[in-house]
């Protein structure tokens, strides 16, 4: 085979005119039209290419780098990549935005609108995909030899729209004018088993009778920031073994010729658009093995052709599980070690107990996934058998080492035997993994403190945290250039690779010249996201009013109940005092409440109906409006944050483990106000407890309440809420049926109260007043938030991979020459 330094795979030119000749060429030679007849989204997949076409010589070179023998290899398995849209990042990474915009606007393009035409690939539900997406930016920045694995769903987050008030879902065809950003590898397929039987032969276990599906990877470049180095995404697809029946199509039986084709392809169709909670259906666990099965085929492929044997896999490989979701990784590697490779049982288990490491995401009983032992049996039986084994072998060591707690073998056993016969995945994956890390200081601690703690007994060492980060890249420098030129100026471009460079901005702070140039950065963003709110909704705001946003997940323990408390409140003080010397707000929300989620959806009513309430009451005026913005993701994200002065982080102390968007808010100058909960805490020992508005319980206040926990002496005593509440179940903000939210305030009051919104009203009402009083107070409002942008460097996802590399995964840079 010739060498591949022979041919000539070098990168085109990124100059205006070559960019220019680029596009035209891909519009006519892979799109297959003229310039003349050209879509608008045939005019963005011809972009697209000739973007693409200038990383394949770094990614070329970086894959070669990576096929090494002497290279560590970082697998991330996470069943959600929220990557965001490709074009601008790619443009970014290098270093060609301007001469793009340039290139299209010669060819009578704006770029703008071509960016918003881009899908978004949905193909996540929130933080813990989005974390996903950070990571791999940050490990391709750095040059860290990453691979992320995941599936590539047909249909990703579905699409949200408001009519009347209320969340309608409409299915996501991310795919349907083709993605130029995928190459698909109709080389590298690999057979994924289902069901079947187990037959004992000698000592073996031969796993037969199964159903087979085949799974088709896609491959994107994740490019890295100003450096040769990439990354890849491998995205499996499910295809049918055996496409079409012929014999039954061929007697006409048309539909159940196709019948076994769509029930394969089932398995990629659709995102469990479930944040949170546990769903425990036959299709997301087949989506999980197909998931692992996949990835451990081509991960063991991968390293024979380098190595030529198994016995050394875990000094060349790590595989990282984001979540529970992938467990199955571990009995899979350990069934086709010995099934396929010939490996014994105990020289399979010291492999992989060294291989692998876990993330926690979420301490929350209702999100821990447990899968019924007669479920996995059917669709797994190889798999139950193994982890059986595991389970025994796990036991008896823990019988040895701790002969005289009885109850302990209960409590650790990976099969739950008290509720039915489940399988805990969590446990699985702590008692194989050779580390488990929590996402934040506080959620590492509870961490070992409550879900894991007799695991931490067993494995001392076992736990550790690595504080979540974001991308400065997408989050800083895409979302919001009028602040990034302000810090450009002041410092170089630096920062978007080393974030603790912002610290250098801290003497500027005390300059009103300085704090001027940021609020004019803020004013733009404010009135760009003024104008698509009036573009998109038809609603006028005021970009000088305090922007206060809550944008994430809609869940009862992120509290958006506890902000609209405290809006219904402001709007009585309104109208009872209408001359006071009001500070106008806009409150701003966007999130997705899962499909079958009822109360999540009443919120999102709720909002809506006091949103049309108060915007169409003609005494408030400008003092205060209320916005739900449709479909939230990623690419709303990027243009909201930039304009919020103030972040809602107001989760129940103790429930959000480490949040992210709490991170890019404060980055782009957002005061926070927030509870002691998740990464709040690090980011205020950071910026300062003084420049953000801390509130409420803390986690352990939290905890000690819960015993004793009365949401109705809230309402009876505190008169303020008790109006609010009543406003809610008397039908104030819904006239034409005044029990609509009946089920809110009985969640509150009858039901427990279970976040113990009310318990922490008071104080949220009183540190929104704080707020006012500090906006009144313009300098000392920009000061504060100057204070938050410089001091944000620890936040970054490079410095949280970095810990990833150094502590867990053991594995080092690659070097491009
Ligand atoms: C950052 C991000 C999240 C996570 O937000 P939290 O406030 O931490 O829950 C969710 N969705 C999208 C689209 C994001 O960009």
């Amino acid at each position: 085979m010739k060498n591949l330094c022979e041919f000539d795979y070098s990168s085109p030119d990124k100059d205006i005119a070559s960019l220019k000749r680029s596009i035209v060429y891909k519009l006519m030679f892979i799109v297959g039209t003229f310039p003349e007849y050209a879509t608008e989204s045939d005019w963005l997949n011809a972009t697209s290419y000739a973007i693409r076409d200038r990383l394949v010589e770094r990614w070329l070179k970086s894959t070669k780098a990576e096929i090494s023998p002497e290279i560590k290899q970082v697998y991330y398995i996470s069943m959600e990549f929220l990557m965001g849209r490709f074009l601008t990042n790619a443009m970014l990474s290098l270093g060609v935005y301007q001469e793009v915009k340039q290139a299209l606007l010669e060819l009578g393009l704006d770029l703008g609108s071509q960016i918003d035409l881009e899908p978004d690939p949905g193909l996540g539900n929130g933080g813990l995909g989005r974390l996903a997406a950070c990571f791999l930016d940050s490990c391709a920045t750095l040059g860290y030899p990453v691979m992320g694995y995941g599936i590539r769903y047909e249909y990703g987050m579905f699409r949200q729209k408001i009519i009347n008030g209320e969340q309608h879902e409409i299915a996501d065809n991310w795919l349907e004018n083709g993605n130029p950003w995928e190459f698909p590898r109709h080389e590298a397929q690999f057979q994924v088993n289902f069901g079947g039987r187990l037959q004992q032969e000698n000592d073996k276990s031969l796993w037969i009778d199964t159903l087979n599906v085949v799974a088709q990877p896609y491959d994107s470049i994740v490019p890295g920031y100003n450096t040769q180095a990439t990354d890849t995404i491998r995205l499996w697809s499910a295809k049918a073994n055996n496409a079409l029946n012929l014999g039954k199509f061929n007697k006409g039986e048309y539909l159940e010729a196709t019948e076994a084709k769509d029930r394969s392809e089932n398995i990629s169709r659709i995102l469990y658009p479930d944040d949170s909670t546990l769903s425990g259906k036959m299709l997301r666990l087949q989506q999980e093995y197909f998931l692992v099965s996949a990835s451990v085929q081509d991960i063991l492929q991968r390293h024979y052709h380098l190595h030529n044997r198994f016995d050394n896999l875990k000094e060349s490989i790590a595989i990282h599980l984001n979540d529970t979701h992938p467990v199955l990784a571990i009995p899979e590697l350990m069934r086709q070690l010995i099934d396929n490779h010939a490996m014994s049982w105990d020289d399979a288990w010291e492999q992989t107990i060294c291989i692998f490491s876990y993330t926690n995401h979420t301490l929350m009983g209702e999100a821990l996934e447990t899968w019924p032992v007669e479920m996995i049996g059917r669709a797994l039986p190889r798999h139950l058998q193994i982890i059986f084994q595991l389970n025994d072998k796990f036991l008896k060591q823990v019988k040895t080492q701790f002969p005289d707690d009885n109850d302990l073998l209960r409590r650790v056993s990976i099969i739950d035997e008290d509720n039915g016969r489940n399988i805990r995945m969590a446990w699985l994956a702590v008692i194989i993994c050779h580390q488990v890390n929590g996402v934040s200081e506080l959620h590492s601690q509870l961490m070992v403190q409550s879900l894991f703690t007799d695991f931490a007994m067993i494995y001392p060492k076992k736990f550790c945290n690595i504080t979540n980060g974001i991308t400065p890249r997408r989050w800083l420098a895409l979302a919001n250039p009028p602040l990034s030129n302000v810090i450009d100026s002041y410092i170089g471009e630096g920062w978007r690779t080393n974030l603790e460079q912002l610290g250098e901005l801290m003497p500027l702070v005390k300059e009103t010249k300085f704090l001027h140039q940021l609020k004019d950065a803020k004013r733009m963003n404010k009135q760009n996201l003024a104008k698509l709110i009036q573009q998109k909704m038809g609603i006028t705001i005021n970009p000088d009013a305090l922007f206060d946003v809550q944008i994430k997940r809609i869940h009862e323990y992120k509290r958006q109940l506890l902000n609209v408390l405290g809006i219904i409140t402001r709007y009585n003080r309104i109208l009872q005092n209408p001359e006071k010397n009001w500070v106008p707000r806009v409150f701003i929300f966007g999130g997705k409440a899962a499909s079958a989620y009822y109360n999540a959806k009443k919120i999102i009513n709720l909002i809506n109906d006091i949103a049309s309430t108060i915007n169409n009451d003609e005494r408030i005026k400008d003092k205060l409006k209320v916005i739900f913005i449709p479909n939230y993701g990623v690419s709303l994200a990027q243009k909201i944050i930039p304009a919020a002065d103030l972040s809602e982080q107001i989760s129940l102390a103790g429930t959000e483990a480490s949040g992210t968007g709490n991170m890019k808010f404060a980055l782009n100058g957002a005061l926070t106000i927030g509870t002691l909960d998740g990464a709040n805490i690090e980011i205020g020992e950071h910026v300062g407890f003084d420049n953000m508005f801390i509130f409420g319980n803390n986690a352990q206040e939290v905890a000690a309440l819960r015993q004793r926990y009365s949401p109705r002496r809230y309402y009876d005593e505190d008169i303020e809420l008790h109006t609010v509440l009543n406003q809610i179940a008397n039908g104030f903000f819904n006239n034409n049926d005044p029990d609509k939210y009946k089920s809110i305030f009985n969640s509150l009051i009858e039901f427990g109260d279970h976040y113990q919104v009310l318990a922490d009203y008071r104080s949220y009402v009183d540190t929104h007043d704080k707020v006012d009083a500090l906006y009144h107070d313009e300098n000392a409002w920009l000061r504060k938030s100057a204070l938050n942008i410089c001091q944000m460097g620890y936040f970054s996802a490079d410095r949280a991979v970095t810990e990833y590399m150094q502590r867990i995964w053991k594995a080092t840079a690659i070097s491009l020459k």
